[in-house]
Parts: C-alpha cells; sequence; structure tokens
C-alpha cells in the first residue's frame, strides 16, 4: 500500500485520461463486499442516473478510492446499519460538467478535531478499534491522492452520533473545460 501510494504522488502531476464508465464500477466493488455487508448487518443501496457516468481517469485507481470509501463506511459506520451511494451529475462554476460521488453512512461519526487530519498517511481516529478491524490508516492518504491526480477533491462532513459522509468530484471526459 505504502508502494502504491509512493507511485500515486508521483504520478500525481500525470492526469489519468481514459474513460471510465463510474456506475459499474461502483456496483462491482460493492459486490466485492457484499459479504462484509451481510456480516456487519448493513444494508448498501446506490442511487444513480440513467445516463452513463463517463469521467476521465485511471479505471483501477478509482476503484481502489471507491473501495477504500465503501470499505470505511462498512467498517467504521455498521451501527448505522446502511451505506448509501449516490452519483450524480453537476455543473462546475467554469462550465465544465462534472460527476459527484457520494459516500453515506449512519454511523457514529467522526470527531470534528479529527477531520483535518484524516487523509494523512496512518492517521487514525481510534487506533485500538481501527486494528481490530485490520486497518493501517492508509486508506484515505491513497483516496486522496488518486482523486487529487484526477483534478478532483475529497470532502468530508460528519457529525457525531449521525454519520458521515465522504464526497468528491471528477470531471467528465467531454467537460468544455479540457
Ligand atoms: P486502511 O484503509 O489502510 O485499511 P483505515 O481504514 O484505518 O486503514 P483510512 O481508510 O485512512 O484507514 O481511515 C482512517 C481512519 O478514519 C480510520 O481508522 C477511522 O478511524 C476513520 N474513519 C474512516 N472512515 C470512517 C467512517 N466512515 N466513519 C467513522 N470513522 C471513519
Ligand atoms: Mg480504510
Amino acid at each position: 500500500d505504502l508502494l502504491s501510494l509512493s507511485r500515486i504522488e508521483l504520478a500525481a502531476h500525470v492526469r489519468p485520461e481514459t474513460p471510465v464508465e463510474l456506475v459499474p464500477i461502483v456496483r462491482q466493488v460493492v459486490d466485492a463486499l457484499q459479504m462484509l455487508a451481510r456480516d456487519r448487518g448493513v444494508t448498501v443501496t446506490i442511487k444513480a442516473p440513467k445516463q452513463p457516468l463517463i469521467v476521465s481517469g485511471d479505471r483501477d485507481e478509482l476503484t481502489r478510492v471507491f473501495e477504500n470509501l465503501i470499505e470505511n463506511a462498512l467498517k467504521y459506520g455498521a451501527s448505522g446499519k446502511r451505506v448509501e451511494i449516490a452519483l450524480s451529475r453537476a455543473f462546475n462554476v467554469g462550465g465544465g460538467e462534472e460527476a459527484l460521488v457520494a459516500v453515506r453512512d449512519y454511523g457514529p461519526g467522526i470527531p470534528a478535531e479529527h477531520l483535518p487530519r484524516l487523509t494523512e498517511r496512518f492517521y487514525r481516529v481510534d487506533p485500538a478499534r481501527s486494528r481490530e478491524g485490520g486497518g493501517t490508516g492508509i486508506g484515505l492518504a491513497i483516496a486522496r491522492s488518486i482523486v487529487e491526480a484526477h483534478g478532483g477533491v475529497i470532502r468530508v462532513s460528519s457529525e457525531e452520533g449521525r454519520g458521515s459522509q465522504f464526497m468528491f468530484d471528477l470531471a467528465f471526459v467531454d467537460g468544455r473545460e479540457e
């Protein structure tokens, strides 16, 4: 994981540019995590528009972002019993079209003082509990590097006791800003 983080950071100035359809990736990741979801008693739903959401990027890297965020929601937010993934299309202020992704859980949330450091490598809110879950604390650092290498931004909003939402945006292949 550390090696792949360095690789992604080194390559951050080279924007990955193959057309990637997002919804099939999300379905594939959710299928792969279905066992974990069942174990934790969590129902996962995917909300997406009917038209394909095709962004410019690297399929494997984007898959890792979804894996990290959805696995986190299942592991740390399981008490909320449901995880919702929402994909939509939006315009940015420059007139370019983009895809917006949100992964939301209804678990314990993340105390505000931790949010600024959450995407640092090895940062864990509750190291004892994360260790039980097998986490190394690098998933969000990788996710952030990948999203930023794609020209997007990753955002977190969380309210203690109510859950967390991780969001990011990705430019469309035919975005006018290109
Ligand atoms: P890894 O992803 O490397 O297996 P990890 O899951 O511990 O390990 P990150 O994905 O970077 O590492 O997450 C960092 C920490 O942020 C987690 O250890 C956890 O404390 C907290 N966290 C992440 N997602 C959530 C969430 N949805 N709800 C509550 N806490 C979260
Ligand atoms: Mg993780």
